[in-house]
């Protein structure tokens, strides 16, 4: 049996998958706000209560915000700050006596949709988050890839290609660049562009609702962001040649990227248009893809 543990920053969710995935058990719980040495707690209580549960020894996967830098061992890029400069991974290891597998949430929100999800059975696959931030991870078989610098997939903070005259530089992003990809795609700048365009304050999957409902507004922004997303994406298209691309965080609730987005970006992937077969596709279990994700860091062995 599989532990996945997603480690966010108001929530601690476990469950326990079975053979061929099945979920066994589900725990949340509220991440503990008062320190690292709390939440590392929170994160072993979750663990011996499933254990509990199951009445059995498990494998242990933990998506969590930032990446465990590879150089030091110590969690960097995390928005919930306490973890960072932590030597997380060593101290569940220490505390649980068994390896335990960390990958951050983009990353097993990708390895969930390849292993049993959207894009079950495809062998290279682009996990993409489109939320408040946008993040991406890169899976290869099953496995993730983390890199060199545990950066791979974040294309978030790649320039924004092909700018128009009107694109450049670009805003500001809070990496200290301008015109990150993020700052293009975030759901608060698509509803920041359309508020500046229209002065009308909507959510960002009303905006997408609206267009679809035939709001001309709404529909020139729903394009303009389906442009920016395809011309964002065949980057990376031309990088890892992915079988398929899956969308998660609340964006990826907007139905007309899926059929919009592959008709845009065949004007900018490298490959005769006629001949791209990577889909574009909705996640199979979107908010829960974190925590099965990072159960799945542990593949099932064929006994
Ligand atoms: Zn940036």
């Amino acid at each position: 049996m599989r532990i996945g543990i997603d480690l966010g920053g108001t929530k601690i969710e476990g469950l326990v998958l079975g053979p061929g995935g099945v979920e066994k058990t589900r725990l949340r719980v509220p991440t503990p706000d008062a320190s690292y040495g709390d939440t590392l707690k929170g994160v072993l209580d979750v663990v011996a209560e499933l254990e509990k549960r199951v009445g059995t020894r498990c494998t242990i996967g933990v998506a969590h915000p930032g990446a465990v830098s590879p150089a030091t061992g110590l969690i960097k890029n995390a928005n919930s700050t306490r973890l960072n400069d932590r030597p997380m991974k060593a101290d569940l290891e220490r505390a649980l006596g068994r390896e335990v597998r960390m990958q951050n949430d983009a990353n097993c929100f990708a390895v969930s949709e390849a292993s049993d999800g959207a894009a079950a059975g495809l062998g290279l696959v682009f996990g993409v988050i489109l939320g408040t931030g946008v993040g991406g991870g890169v899976v290869i078989d099953g496995r993730p890839i983390t890199g060199a610098q545990a950066v791979a997939g974040e294309w978030g903070h790649n320039p924004l290609p092909h700018p128009t005259d009107s694109e450049r530089p670009g805003p500001k992003c809070y990496c200290g660049r301008v015109g990150c990809v993020e700052t293009w795609l975030s759901g608060p700048r698509l509803e920041q562009q359309f508020l500046a365009r229209t002065g009308r304050k909507l959510r960002a999957t009303d905006i997408g609702e609206a267009a679809q409902a035939g709001d001309a507004e709404a529909e020139a922004q729903m394009e303009l962001y389906c442009d920016r997303l395809a011309r964002a994406l065949s980057v990376v298209i031309n990088i890892v040649d992915p079988h398929a691309v899956v969308l998660g965080g609340g964006l990826s609730r907007i139905n007309q990227l899926y059929s919009r987005v592959p008709e845009l970006w065949k004007r900018y992937v490298f490959s005769e248009p006629e001949l791209i077969v990577t889909k574009l596709l909705a996640p199979r279990f979107g908010d829960s893809s974190g925590v099965r994700g990072a159960a799945w860091l542990w593949p099932e062995t064929k006994t």
